[in-house]
């Protein structure tokens, strides 16, 4: 029998309209598992099911725009996942524009949760026969749906639920979504996404200066009091509009100050302490207070990049693969697929695809270009 390898390098390429030659197979098949250019293993994929979004959030999108892009039968993003975990994948976020909006999303759950990875945590592959395990599953959402799917989901195998989160009280918080009444709506899905036991739950916080920084404190105490992770992340010049300048960017720095000189409660001095990381490519810092309530994380994309550690690689709803979240270009997976790739010249399109992933995003360098997409439009 040929091997994977000897197999693949009798192939005859495919070409692709959007990334021609370099991706399919002149020269012999790399071997293990999934790596870029500069080594760093691809273990971690994000997948857009829907490019619609049922909230409008201010920093996000300008309100005028809908849905730009399509969205594929979940069949084929089954496909594309599980092809990307023969190579290493093992950890699979699902995401949008809204993915609660999406149906059939708890039956792809399902389906995810049958998958198995590859290779060992260290990188080297299975032994023949051995089963390897399952995914790490998570889904990222704005939460307004989330009340009545949490338990749907974690029966289907989800195992950690994102929400975000821009504000605690509940006139900011529609203010920012500008859809009324969200925050009920939200805080419902949180508690529902806990109960299910889909916690820790995550909350991610973006915060703009002059709008909503003045809830740095609040969302302190709304970790402490609902036991959720909040996460607060620089602001990105990923949206639909044009509202980023450097000045909106409250930076980690500020956030730390702010959150350092903060008293929980009248029986814990201020200050906060730092928390070891959970794995080394972890993208937060990780604080709590000094009676060891509530955790607060800060992901600093602007002021702290950490793309030497990145090991993400994306899929947008309408098929097709970004590298980077600055990429100004995508890779058309889907159309390769459908013009008939097999799993073999799919994957080889894959590997191909991620040696062009990029060294690092260049925000606030001379030069600096908007990427090709928005992030509704790729997931984040
Ligand atoms: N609708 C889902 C949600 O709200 O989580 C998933 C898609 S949303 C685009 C994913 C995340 O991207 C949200 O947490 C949102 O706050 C964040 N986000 C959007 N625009 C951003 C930007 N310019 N910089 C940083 N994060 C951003």
């Amino acid at each position: 029998m040929l091997s994977t390898e000897a197999l693949i390098a009798s192939l005859t390429p495919i070409p692709s309209p959007s990334h021609s030659a370099s991706a399919v197979l002149d020269t012999p098949e790399p071997v293990g598992r999934l790596r870029d250019s500069f080594g760093r293993a691809i273990t971690d994929l994000r997948v857009s099911v829907t490019d619609r979004c049922n909230y409008k959030c201010v920093y996000c999108r300008t309100g005028n725009e809908g849905a730009q892009y399509t969205e594929l039968p979940i069949a084929d993003y089954l496909r594309m996942v599980r092809i990307l975990v023969s190579l290493g994948v093992e950890k699979v976020r699902l995401t949008g524009g809204e993915p609660l909006l999406r149906s059939g999303l708890v039956e792809m759950v399902a389906d995810l949760s049958q998958l198995r990875t590859a290779f060992h945590p260290d990188g080297s592959p299975l032994a023949p026969g051995e089963i390897g395990r399952p995914l790490d599953l998570a889904l990222t959402t704005n939460g307004h749906l989330l009340e009545g799917l949490a338990a749907p989901l974690k029966a289907s195998g989800l195992n950690r639920v994102t929400v975000s989160m821009d504000a605690v009280d509940a006139e900011t918080f529609a203010r920012i979504t500008r859809v009324p009444r969200s925050y009920d709506r939200v805080l419902a899905g949180v508690r529902a996404a806990q109960a299910a036991g889909l916690g820790p739950v995550k909350i991610n916080c973006v915060l703009l200066h002059g709008f909503n920084d003045s809830q740095i404190e609040a969302f302190a105490e709304f970790s402490r009091r609902e036991g959720v992770i909040v996460r607060f992340i620089e602001f990105m010049p990923l949206e639909e509009g044009r509202t980023w300048t450097p000045q909106t960017v409250v930076t980690m720095d500020e956030i730390l100050r702010r959150l350092d000189a903060w008293r929980p409660s009248c029986s814990t001095a201020a200050g906060l302490v730092e928390l070891p990381p959970n794995a080394a490519s972890e993208t937060a810092k990780r604080f709590t207070f000094r009676d060891g309530v509530g955790e607060i994380g800060i992901i600093a994309p602007v002021s702290r990049p950490f793309c030497g550690h990145c090991s993400r690689v994306r899929i947008t709803s309408d098929g097709c693969v970004r590298t980077c979240l600055f990429s100004q270009s995508d890779h058309d997976l889907y159309s390769f697929m459908r013009r008939g790739g097999t799993e073999e010249q799919i994957a080889s399109y894959l590997r191909g695809v991620i040696m062009k992933k990029e060294s690092r995003h260049h925000i606030g360098e001379p030069g600096f270009e908007k990427p090709s997409r928005n992030m509704v439009h790729i997931g984040g």
